[in-house]
């Protein structure tokens, strides 16, 4: 990221989720505000109830804020509808879970080029990006196997290259090496801030660990 402006790319403030009823409310988010800039890597820490995959959550759209705001490049994605919220949710987030959420009936090559194709991107452009990314990611030899026949941090690798294969503004890595063991997930560590230095692309980590 040098010589590069940074820039606001992700501005929570006073997010509340609150779940149930009156009665039997749970407060997951009540009022947190944070600011990412462009290049940063961010890391959120919290105890297993503490609201970090509701976080994640409102901020992919996925569930919708009980209050607050939330601005990704500056736009507020509440007013984001149809094709725009499409648009948000597939190409400008990346996501990153615990479980990797494979389709395990695809290949690595074809995980990849999923989003691609949800997208509509070239065809050739697609290969083009795969190529870069199985590279980068030293992830060649497994692109023609499916995900049972991945270990753990190969299934995370290809996870990362589906990830970024839309170039998101923001990469959310859910609890994205609980399920490693700790040399593997040292290695996955040390990727994301590669990517974050390297290739400048915003990083926020939620765990519940120390790593
Ligand atoms: P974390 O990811 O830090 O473990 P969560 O965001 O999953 O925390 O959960 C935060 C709190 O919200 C917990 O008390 C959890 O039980 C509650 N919660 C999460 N999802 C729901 C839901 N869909 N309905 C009701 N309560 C929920």
């Amino acid at each position: 990221m040098k010589g590069e402006q940074r820039m606001s790319i992700l501005k929570i403030e006073s997010l509340c989720k609150y779940y149930g009823n009156k009665k039997n409310e749970t407060k997951a988010l009540d009022g947190i505000s944070l600011e990412v800039q462009t290049g940063e890597f961010l890391g959120i820490m919290g105890s297993s109830g503490s609201g970090k995959s509701t976080l994640l959550n409102c901020v992919a759209s996925v569930i919708r804020p009980t209050g607050g705001q939330i601005l990704v490049n500056g736009t507020d994605i509440r007013s984001l509808k149809g094709a725009e919220l499409s648009d948000y949710r597939g190409r400008q987030i990346g996501y990153l879970f615990q479980n990797f959420e494979l389709l395990e009936n695809l290949t690595g090559r074809e995980n990849i080029l999923l989003p691609l194709a949800l997208h509509k991107y070239e065809e050739k452009k697609g290969e083009q990006k795969l190529k870069e990314l199985a590279a980068y990611l030293e992830i060649q030899d497994v692109l023609d196997k499916f995900p049972t026949q991945m270990s753990g941090g190969q299934k995370q690798r290809i996870a990362i290259a589906r990830a970024l294969a839309t170039d998101p503004k923001v990469l959310l890595c859910d609890e994205a090496t609980s399920a490693l063991d700790p040399t593997t997930t040292a290695s996955i560590l040390d990727l994301l801030k590669d990517l974050n230095q390297k290739l400048g692309v915003t990083v926020v980590v939620i765990t519940h660990q120390m790593s």
